[in-house]
């Protein structure tokens, strides 16, 4: 029987596979997508040590590379529940159930919706989720980028290379991205801050062509016309395969500084955990943290 099971091929997953590993346990790394999490979709990761100016995807191919070198490749495997109750911890899939003594659950976030009406209807054709990966569709056009965290910010900054102008609508007057992102923002001519506004509706034909947004002070109701929106209003954690099982805190796992949730043997780490700081350090340093915890609890 595998020894510990990782849900989630992201940063925080990589790291747990190789400190697992290292520690002498059979490892399995379990991934229902594309392997690298979220870190794929940032263009350039200027906050992690050792490695500035890495662009997202190039990091998460170096995890792969890593784990690789430890006979560690993420399976592609949809889980459709689980059993974590017992010693033997049991992860079901349409075809088969697998057992382990001990998981990780490295799931990670998605992205966060507007909820908005048109949302769903542009979806592909003109919204999107990713600057990096869709962003050259909208070279020479005017896009508006939602949100007022650091993926919004850096999605302008990437956009506004190609883009002739990226409105940055945000529901608020501040934003809470880090001040180098700001700073790089203000700086950018054709990057136009549109503040204290919320988009309230998509509208267009075959694509997006208007924005109408929504004031948050009382002011009237805007409407923008752009070919692109990107939204970067954060994330939910991917948590739905454990509730009723693991104790959750506004849907994300509770667990401390040692990654130990409620079940014994079943750990979290990265974005899906109860956490203050979430970068790709801080997923790292979970990685790091379960893996050891896995190797101890088995001991
Ligand atoms: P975030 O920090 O949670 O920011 C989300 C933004 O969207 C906030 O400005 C929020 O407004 C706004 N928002 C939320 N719900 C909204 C809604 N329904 N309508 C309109 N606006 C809404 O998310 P993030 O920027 O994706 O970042 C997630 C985490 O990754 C953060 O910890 C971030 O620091 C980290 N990250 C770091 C880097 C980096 O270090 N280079 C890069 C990317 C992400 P309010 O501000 O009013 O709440």
């Amino acid at each position: 029987m595998t020894d510990v099971c990782i849900i989630g091929a992201g940063t925080a997953g990589f790291s747990a596979a190789i400190y697992a590993v290292r520690a002498g346990l059979s490892v399995r790394l379990l991934e229902n997508s594309i392997f690298g999490g979220q870190i794929v979709y940032t263009p350039d990761v200027d906050n992690y040590p050792g490695l500035p100016g890495i662009s997202g995807a190039n990091f998460a191919m170096k995890m792969f590379e890593h784990a690789s070198k430890f006979h560690v490749e993420p399976e592609t495997v949809t889980l459709t529940g689980c059993d974590l109750s017992g010693p033997v911890k049991k992860l079901f899939t349409d075809t088969e159930t697998i057992e382990c003594r001990s998981v990780i659950i490295a799931t990670g976030a998605s992205h966060r919706k507007l909820g908005c009406p048109g949302e769903e209807e542009f979806s592909g054709r003109g919204v999107s989720y990713c600057a990096t990966c869709d962003g050259m569709f909208f070279r020479g056009k005017t896009v508006a980028v939602n949100g007022g965290g650091n993926t919004a910010l850096e999605d302008a900054l990437f956009l506004s290379n190609n883009c002739e102008k990226v409105y940055l609508i945000h529901r608020r007057e501040g934003f809470r991205a880090d001040a180098a992102n700001l700073n790089a923002m203000k700086a950018r001519e054709n990057i136009i801050p549109v503040l204290n506004y919320t988009v309230k509706e998509i509208q267009g034909g075959d694509h997006v062509e208007n924005l109408l947004l929504a004031s948050t002070t009382g002011a009237e109701d805007r409407v923008l016309p752009v070919s692109g929106l990107f939204v970067a209003i954060g994330f939910h954690p991917n948590t739905e395969l454990f509730e009723g099982q693991l104790t959750l805190e506004n849907g994300y796992i509770k667990a401390g500084e040692d990654c130990k949730t409620n079940i014994p043997g079943v750990f979290a780490a990265g974005d899906v955990r109860t956490k203050e700081v979430r970068q790709l350090i801080t997923a790292a340093a979970d990685g790091a943290v379960a893996g050891v915890q896995a190797a101890k609890f088995l001991a």
